[in-house]
């Protein structure tokens, strides 16, 4: 699933290429993605407005329009937002097709139907319920290793389940936390509880660096992830531990383990990423 730095590559070439065309119209192929309002509304809403930006809110692309609206697109799984002259043969897993004006689309295309885009009012974004529950931007200036701890003092768990919440950090998925843990030699299985101040400021260093390499390397390209020109990423030959099970760890040369934390595989090192004594009971 693309996470922050595949979303924000995705949001800032569009912002190169589609800001400034009119969205002549929407033709909506598969009904269900659009999550709100209906398709219907969907379709007669979007005609001649312009796109006046792009941007990014955790893992949602949002594209401001003219007169008052914020399209915001999820991709989940497969999901890919692809920029083609209007003469490119469409794909069969385009699922919303905007009509721009000067010769071009902007195609969402989504093999497995998970993705989702909203239209709403501009000036109810921050309100509108997908948005209002999410956590800070981890790349903001105002996430500081004290607005982290802050956070983490409220919150009781194990480290990997609540980075990997929405509601608690914006943009990480199981790719950028198995990397921000490894970096951290934080265990996956950490009770929050258990971490000192230093802990959290390296975790903290830790989530910046994973996502701003990534942003650099324009993203991770393990299963669908394109680009708007239809490109991969390259970050994934940079991971330290995510889909590298029973590789060496690049610092120990310990076999790096892979176990399932909430139902994700979750790649970690055994040797550099301990639990402190006292917690190990409790892990699993
Ligand atoms: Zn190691």
């Amino acid at each position: 699933m693309p996470e922050l730095p595949e979303v924000e590559t995705i949001s800032r070439d569009l912002r190169q290429r589609i800001v400034g065309h009119t969205i002549e119209r929407a033709e909506v192929l598969w009904e269900r993605q659009i999550a709100y309002p209906s398709a219907f509304e969907f379709q007669e809403l979007i005609p001649q407005r312009r796109i006046e930006d792009t941007g990014r809110r955790a893992k949602y692309v949002v594209i401001q329009l003219s007169d008052n609206a914020t399209m915001l697109v999820h991709l989940k799984m497969t999901g890919q937002l692809l920029y083609v002259p209007a003469g490119e043969p469409a794909n069969p897993y385009t699922r919303v097709l905007f009509h721009l004006d000067r010769g071009m689309q902007l195609r969402f295309v989504d093999v497995r139907k998970f993705g989702r885009v909203y239209l709403v009012e501009a000036d109810q974004l921050q309100s509108f319920p997908k948005i209002a529950q999410l956590g800070p931007e981890p790349l903001e200036s105002t996430f500081t290793a004290d607005a982290l701890r802050a956070l983490i003092q409220r919150r009781t768990g194990r480290l990997k389940p609540l980075l990997m919440n929405q509601g608690f950090l914006a943009g990480m998925g199981n790719i950028y936390v198995d990397e921000a843990l490894f970096i951290s030699a934080l265990h996956p299985l950490r009770p929050t509880t258990s971490l000192k101040p230093r802990d959290v400021v390296r975790l903290h260093g830790a989530i910046q660096q994973v996502l701003q390499e990534s942003i650099a390397n324009r993203g991770s390209s393990i299963d669908d992830y394109r680009d708007p020109a239809g490109q991969k990423g390259y970050h994934h030959v940079y991971l330290r531990v995510y889909n590298r099970a029973g590789e060496p760890c690049i610092i120990c040369g310990s076999p790096i383990s892979k176990i399932v934390v909430g139902g994700r595989g979750t790649h970690f090192c055994p040797t550099c990423q301990r639990l402190p004594r006292r917690t190990r009971a409790g892990a699993g």
